[in-house]
């Protein structure tokens, strides 16, 4: 269950990397390929789809992890 803690200043994912993390390897690549369709996907549809599946995640950090503006890209 607690397999994946590490302490927060080493957890550089933000929610939609952890939200990406959390889902079964066919649904990353359904989910990859949308976010990488920004004509067929705007980021608002995608979240509104996404909760209405149950993941809790919002326009503004799908937005930047899509344009890699988000932890996950910093170094
Ligand atoms: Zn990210």
């Amino acid at each position: 269950m607690l397999e994946d803690l590490t302490p927060p200043s080493r957890n550089t994912r933000c929610k939609m990397g952890r939200l990406y993390d959390s889902l079964e390897e066919k649904d990353q690549g359904i989910l990859e390929k949308a976010l990488a369709s920004p004509q067929t996907w705007s980021s608002k549809a995608l979240a509104r789809e996404l909760t209405n599946r149950g993941l809790s995640i919002t326009e503004g950090p799908l937005a930047l992890h899509r344009t890699k503006s988000c932890g996950c890209y910093r170094s």
